[in-house]
């Protein structure tokens, strides 16, 4: 699964987000279902009086759980694209290379852990056996 590395163009904070986040999109607002009795000139009198409020009851609550799911969907959507240190909407957005074992840089290791930021003082031999390099993480700077 890709990953999305963003940039807050605010407060400088970055983080990463997974693409199904990254690319969901909002729901459009629920239409209400209608009271296909609502409109009817005469009161309802005895069963069919109850079965007319059971049927309203049925409705209203199918009504507002829709709406709930609508809001909280949308609300997730547009939390996930605030910064989570400082809430600016305002980030730059790339494709991150996912974390994992790479061919390690400085050529003394068979493969390093890159961490998805930086590469980390893990590292492997070609048997996929794991040390920490004494030399610490390469410098990235
Ligand atoms: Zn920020």
């Amino acid at each position: 699964m890709l990953e999305y590395r963003r940039v807050c163009q605010q407060c400088g904070h970055a983080w990463y987000v997974d693409g199904a986040t990254a690319q969901q999109h909002e729901w459009p607002m629920p239409k209400p279902i209608k009271n296909a009795m609502g409109g009817s000139p005469v009161a309802p009198v005895g069963r069919r009086r109850q079965q007319h409020r059971a049927q309203k009851a049925a409705i209203q609550s199918a009504n507002i759980s829709r709406w709930n799911a609508y809001a909280q969907h949308n609300a997730s959507i547009q939390a996930s694209r605030r910064c989570p240190a400082c809430g600016s909407g305002n980030f730059q957005e790339s494709i991150a290379v996912p974390r994992g074992w790479h061919p390690d840089p400085t050529g003394r290791f068979n493969r390093r852990w890159w961490n998805g930021v930086i590469w980390t003082d893990q590292v492997a031999d070609p048997e996929g056996n794991q040390y920490m390099d004494p030399d610490g993480a390469p410098d990235t700077a």
